[in-house]
């Protein structure tokens, strides 16, 4: 049977849900899943001179160079089968991904900025294999991951200056995105636990005949 190939992106302000709602698509879907946050703080940690200015970016809360995360994307990107999330974050990006490939839907989860501050500061990130946790996700024992028995820790950036500052970038840079994919859009609210969200959006795509897959 000919299984047919789907190219996604996730879009939506930062503690949306995002991250977490592409890891469980790409489960289900079958999909690889190409995080240009998650690609960016792997560089950041290796203490490189690109590492650090990587650093210097997220602790403000604004964009990383054009130049920097359009490289990261080119040399990770598959040709197809792919959940892009955190790609593109403005215009000229949407631009530059056209050029590589043809996207066929773009999830658009919103959550109200109220809602969302609460998450960010809240949130805790495995430092192994990195699995959030948060006021909707607690962990079973404080400080360590279920899943592998992890470390959490609070990201950097998830601090009440960089988050206003990160809702203001989103505001500015990447919200007119949902106006420039349009007919692309598939509207997701991702205020709600994650399976609730996984199981609309599942629905959504379902309609638009992309299936989970064994
Ligand atoms: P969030 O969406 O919660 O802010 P991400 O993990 O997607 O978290 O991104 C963290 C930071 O990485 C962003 O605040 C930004 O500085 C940088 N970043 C990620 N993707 C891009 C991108 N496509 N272009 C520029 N900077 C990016």
């Amino acid at each position: 049977m000919k299984v047919s190939l789907v190219k996604l992106i996730i879009l939506g302000p930062p503690g949306t849900g995002k991250g977490t709602l592409a890891v469980e698509l790409a489960q289900k879907l079958k999909l690889k899943h190409i995080s240009t946050g998650d690609l960016l703080r792997e560089e950041a940690k290796k203490g490189s001179s690109l590492g650090r200015e990587i650093n210097q970016v997220f602790i403000k809360g604004g964009l990383v160079s054009e130049e920097i995360v359009g490289n990261l994307l080119e040399n990770n990107l598959p040709e197809d089968n792919f959940i892009l999330d955190g790609y593109p974050r403005d215009l000229n990006q949407a631009k530059r991904l056209e050029k590589i490939t043809e996207i066929d839907y773009v999830i658009n989860l919103h959550t109200p900025f109220e809602i969302i501050i609460e998450r960010l500061s809240s949130r805790r990130v495995c430092m192994d294999c990195k699995a959030v946790y948060g006021i909707n996700v607690p962990s079973k024992r404080e400080g360590i991951c279920d899943k592998c028995g992890g470390r959490l820790i609070q990201r950097k950036d998830d601090n009440p200056e960089t988050i206003a500052e990160r809702l203001e970038t989103y505001k500015k840079e990447t919200e007119p995105l949902i106006k420039y994919y349009n007919n692309k859009i598939i509207n997701i609210d991702g205020n709600d636990i994650p399976s609730k969200v996984l199981n609309i959006t599942l629905k959504e795509l379902d309609d638009r005949n992309i299936k989970v897959r064994a």
